[in-house]
């Protein structure tokens, strides 16, 4: 998960109406599989898996847990690319009466670096403090693989047989700088493992809490695809004495100029549509009014308008670009011979690199500004919103947490769901932890997850795995 997570509905939930929902304690998993996910989530926390040590032994180490559980051996298998021998997965299957294709659930074992001194706790130990567990991946993401684990455990300790089979994934590199993705690796070379009717991602917390009440939770369904260009303009250069009108800066600062004003035309998918009219039952006034506005068909376009005053909502309504990098000139006395920048994209579900290319040459109007995209993108199709998964995760959701709002949201960040989605498995981000909208500690310094809110999402994955499990 990307820390942008938390700056989105940290900033997204200022100024909203009062949540009707007071945040009633939801239901304990039984207290010897508490206990278990509380030791499982410190052996997780506590094998450092930056990728500087990579994943691999904490593969082997799930493997064994999954072993001792009385899962057969065949049915577990620890898997690294040739060339990067430790970053490994280890993907399980819990099998069930066959009625129709798996489900997979998703885990990314990668954390993001931490360092001691930079944190109050030593990141890699698993510390309570306060009513919170701190360590590196606490939220992102090995609360979601511990309880994942923990489940697994407990149905086969139960003896609980699924209609159809229950694939869980847990994957290396999904953090930015990782080399061997888990997911790709594995649909690109083992496609028949996990390959599956839908897969579940439990990454990041999917709920939010605002003012100690339960806010809404976060169905995720799609994501925008990241895309990168970079400008270029080359003048004839010479004596900075001697400036004529062909200068490769102003070129560039021009167009950037131009670009900056522009605004991509709004564009709603299912999943944001369904998103602004579910949202428009939280907040207040104005706000609620545009976002009913723009939920409808056609989107009233100056509704629109006044929503993209936000940042936020402008991010949910369009592709944007924004100019990210910037270079030029080779010394202080002499005329530019080159200047480049760097234009970074995040667009909607549906949008391509050739239309967002062609639209930025248009907006630039300067024929001597070159354009290149630096790697083709991973896009990935937005994942339907059926009667029957809404269902189903309403069920779950309001089997813990009565009365809570599920509403669907597009992610602006990418995770590891495009994968699984451009292959063709729609995909869903569920994770099943609430967190105030105001921490932002991913990535970051004395990451954190709420003691109880940990315990129910053990609970609550439970409640989700058997769910999902059922036969359409
Ligand atoms: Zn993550």
């Amino acid at each position: 998960m990307k820390s942008i997570h938390f700056y989105f509905y940290a900033l997204l939930i200022v100024g909203v109406a009062p949540s009707l929902f007071a945040a009633t304690p939801g239901p304990l998993p039984p207290a010897t599989d508490q206990q278990l996910g509380r030791e499982i989530l410190k052996e997780l926390v506590e094998t450092n898996t930056t990728h500087a040590f990579g994943s691999t032994g904490l593969a082997k180490a799930i493997e064994r847990r999954l072993v001792a559980a009385g899962f057969a051996q065949k049915d577990i298998v620890v898997l690294a690319p040739a060339d990067h021998p430790t970053k490994g997965n280890v993907v399980v299957r819990y099998r069930g009466k066959g009625k129709g294709k798996p489900v997979l659930f998703l885990g990314h074992l990668d954390v993001v670096e931490a360092k001691r001194e930079d944190w109050s706790v030593d990141p890699f130990i698993l510390t309570e403090r306060d009513g919170w567990f701190y360590g590196r991946g606490t939220i992102d993401m090995k609360n979601g693989d511990a309880a994942l684990v923990e489940t697994l455990i407990r149905l086969k300790r139960e003896g609980f047989v699924p209609d159809r089979d229950i694939i869980c994934a847990f994957t290396a590199d999904e953090e930015p700088g990782g080399d061997a993705n888990g997911p790709d690796f594995l649909l690109m070379s083992h496609r028949e493992m996990i390959d599956a009717d839908l897969a579940i991602n439990l990454d990041g917390n999917g709920a939010v809490t605002k003012d100690d009440e339960r806010f809404y939770f976060r169905l995720f369904t799609s994501e925008k695809t990241y895309v990168t260009y970079t400008i270029e303009a080359t003048s004839p250069g010479g004596h900075g004495s001697l400036p004529g009108p062909d200068n490769a800066i102003y070129r560039v600062a021009d167009g950037l100029g131009r670009l900056e004003s522009f605004k991509f035309p709004v564009m709603l998918t299912a999943t944001t549509r369904a998103s602004f009219a579910q949202l428009a039952k939280l907040y207040p006034g104005k706000e609620s009014a545009d976002m009913r506005a723009v939920a409808a068909s056609p989107p009233d376009v100056a509704a629109a308008d006044r929503l993209s005053q936000t940042v936020l909502f402008n991010a949910q309504l369009r592709t944007t670009c924004v100019a990210t990098l910037i270079s030029g000139g080779h010394a202080e006395n002499a005329l530019p011979q080159r200047a480049k920048a760097t234009i970074q994209c995040r667009m909607m579900p549906g949008d391509t690199a050739e239309n967002v290319q062609a639209t930025i040459v248009r907006v630039l109007n300067d024929p001597k500004i070159t354009i290149t995209l630096d790697a083709p993108p991973i896009s990935s199709p937005e994942s339907p919103l059926t009667p029957q998964l809404t269902e189903r995760v309403e069920a779950v959701v309001h089997s813990m947490w009565p009365g809570v709002p599920v509403v669907p949201v597009m992610a602006t960040w990418f995770t590891d769901d495009r994968h699984t989605r451009s292959a063709g498995i729609p995909t869903y981000d569920l994770a099943g932890v609430w967190l105030d909208t105001n921490e932002n500690r991913a990535h970051g310094r004395d990451e954190r997850v709420g003691v109880r809110a940990y315990d129910e999402s053990i609970e609550y994955t439970y409640r989700l795995v058997k769910a999902m499990s059922k036969a359409n």
